[in-house]
């Protein structure tokens, strides 16, 4: 039986030649259809029309960036946003996470981890644009979101306010990661987006709970200056 569903459309944009080359080879060989875009404006323009399910998105761009490329798009469209960049500094992934970038992705880059963040972006994507699921499993820990209750091994785990819509905002991004600031924000408020102790803090606790080797975590990853990501469920 041969399957003939269309892959997901995704943008690319990407000045240089090959590197566009590249991504259009492993990425059309893995079936998704493309477009693609050498500029800012381009971008902007093809992703008005087109309406693609996914952008792939350099930063250094002929005749603008685009972590302001990523500021336009967000004022009109949630489509996951993966920037490739050689940018490689923490503070340049953070800005463009906090642009609202869905993932970040250091070149060189291997097309399988390329491949990877896609097909994570597209399924968080698919699960937010359908409705926000009542419960999330995550190995043996269940987070019932209604009921605002985290269990682990059915056994009820008592986190504090902070600490579950901390868990909670992990779980609904999950496989994304999600900057210090942000999380500040959405906890704490924006008054706290500075305060990265706290999240230290919080974190330690929030392993001691759900990890069962809190110092390995195999669920609540670091990342290390950025922020945290919450692994996904394979
Ligand atoms: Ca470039």
């Amino acid at each position: 039986m041969t399957t003939t569903t269309p892959g997901a459309l995704i943008l690319i944009v990407e000045d240089e030649a090959p590197l566009r080359r590249f991504l259009r080879a492993s990425l059309g060989a893995n079936g998704y259809r493309l477009l693609e875009a050498e500029t800012a404006r381009e971008a902007l323009a093809l992703a008005a029309s087109h309406n693609p399910e996914l952008i792939v998105l350099d930063l250094g761009l002929p005749d603008g960036d685009g972590i302001a490329v990523t500021r336009s798009l967000r004022e009109w469209t949630q489509v996951p946003i993966i920037v490739v960049s050689a940018r490689g500094r923490e503070e340049d992934k953070v800005v463009a996470l906090d642009a609202g970038a869905d993932d970040y992705l250091t070149k060189p880059f291997g097309a399988q981890e390329l491949l990877a963040r896609i097909r994570v972006a597209l399924r968080h994507a698919q699960r937010v644009n359908v409705r926000p699921e009542p419960v999330l499993q995550f190995g043996d820990i269940t987070l019932e979101v209604a009921q605002r209750r985290v269990l682990r091994a059915g056994e009820e785990l008592h986190l504090t306010p902070h600490e579950f819509r901390l868990f909670a905002l992990l779980a609904q991004h999950a496989g994304k990661v999600l900057t210090h600031r942000f999380l500040l924000k959405e906890v704490w408020g924006p008054g706290h987006a500075e305060e990265t102790h706290y999240l230290r803090v919080y974190m330690a606790q929030l392993r001691r709970k759900l990890e069962v080797d809190p110092a390995q975590p195999a669920w609540i990853v670091t990342e290390p200056r950025i922020g945290y990501r919450l692994r996904e469920p394979t």
